[in-house]
């Protein structure tokens, strides 16, 4: 037990380590990285170490309060707790009235956005009025045991007119207390708030990492694991929650409308392909605006030089170099221009299907022109 259980980005392991051997540890952190990279579970350990009851740098996983903490590893028991005790239908002033916070030790809170359910289902989960509200009163209680930790998941999801809450606590810090912001880029934060923290960022892990995570926490086959450890982008969460069959389908999906882009064979079929993947795939618009960049990337890793590249969809290497040799770098700048626009709009509603078909048919490429021999 201890921080050794955390694989990858030793360098930051290494400096949370450190300030808690040294004792210096600040008040504000901000652990920036993408979507399952470990933010949550670092942020969970070092709340571990800062009040392990035996250890003072790490953290022994067996006395009481790193047994209470560690009940955070799984946040859905404690957010399903957390909505039901505010009642099925709560209005808008109840959500704020009693927010949702998750504690399995006195002096650990993780805030995460919060997913108001029922009234309004279509609302983004975010940080709101009252959980912010409830860590500027409960930072300034005494720990009862070395320090409180207040854990703020989705940080980036704060309503920048709220960040006001956050700086009062940071300008008048509280003795032994830590705030540690979780985002997936430390930009999607006023800079007011970003500079602040003790800033740290997690990279994305190899493969190879995220694999030995897997055998070590799943009983996911051989064949799953590698695939899972190939499309989860470096992220061991991500790998750890997908659903393998649906996402290689969705990434081979996803390459056929770039195929059908590019040959233009007739728009029936090219339609075809962009409504099927608009509509069959029970996975948000976001996530397949993520699966086409990540092709595009290694279309464009792998028209730009000839030199053995590792991709990020090895499953699909086949393919892609098929592609790669009818594409050339215009063509896939203005694929990503053309997602750029639709990813802009995708908060204002549009027509999801239109707007695929409408970035599909812009790369079409124009019908080659005939030699002239074959003019005259
Ligand atoms: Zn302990």
């Amino acid at each position: 037990m201890g921080f050794s259980e955390f694989l990858g980005n030793g360098h930051v392991v290494a400096a949370l380590r450190g300030m808690l051997a040294a004792e210096r540890v600040p008040h504000a952190m901000l652990i920036s990285g993408p979507r399952g990279v470990g933010k949550f579970t670092l942020a969970r350990m070092f709340a571990q170490a800062a009040n392990c009851e035996q250890l003072r740098d790490d953290f022994c996983g067996e006395c009481d309060a790193c047994r209470r903490i560690a009940l955070l590893g799984d946040v859905r028991p404690l957010i399903e707790q957390g909505l039901a005790q505010r009642g099925e239908r709560p209005d808008a002033s109840t959500v704020e009235r009693i927010p949702l916070l998750l504690q399995t030790h006195p002096d650990v809170w993780a805030v995460v956005p919060d997913p108001v359910r029922a009234k309004d289902p279509v609302a983004r989960p975010m940080l709101r009025m009252g959980q912010l509200r409830a860590v500027q009163r409960a930072a300034y209680f005494k720990p009862q045991g070395r320090r409180r930790v207040f854990i703020l998941d989705g940080a980036e999801t704060m309503r920048w007119d709220l960040s006001g809450i956050f700086l009062k606590i940071l300008e008048e810090p509280p003795e032994s207390a830590t705030l540690i912001l979780l985002a997936p880029n430390p930009f999607l934060l006023q800079s007011t708030i970003r500079s602040r923290c003790l800033q740290f960022s997690l990279a994305p892990l190899p493969a190879e990492e995220v694999e030995e995570i897997l055998v070590r926490r799943t009983k996911m086959n051989a064949e799953d694991r590698k695939l899972a450890a190939q499309y989860c982008e470096g992220c061991p969460g991500a790998a750890m929650d997908m659903d393998v069959g649906a996402v290689a389908a969705l990434h081979r999906d996803a390459l056929t409308v770039l195929e059908r882009a590019v040959d233009l064979r007739g728009v029936a079929a090219l339609f075809a392909s962009t409504s099927a993947l608009a509509k069959s795939h029970e996975i948000a618009f976001e996530n397949v605006l993520e699966v086409f960049y990540s092709l595009l990337t290694d279309l464009l890793d792998l028209s730009s030089s000839s030199s053995k590249k590792t991709l990020r969809n090895p499953a699909l290497r086949r393919e892609l170099e098929n592609l790669s040799r009818k594409v050339d770098v215009a063509w896939i700048t203005k694929a990503v221009d053309g997602f750029d626009v639709l990813h802009s709009r995708m908060r204002r509603n549009i027509n999801r299907s239109l707007g695929l078909d409408a970035v599909a048919i812009s790369l079409a490429r124009p019908a080659p022109v005939p030699e002239k021999s074959e003019i005259r």
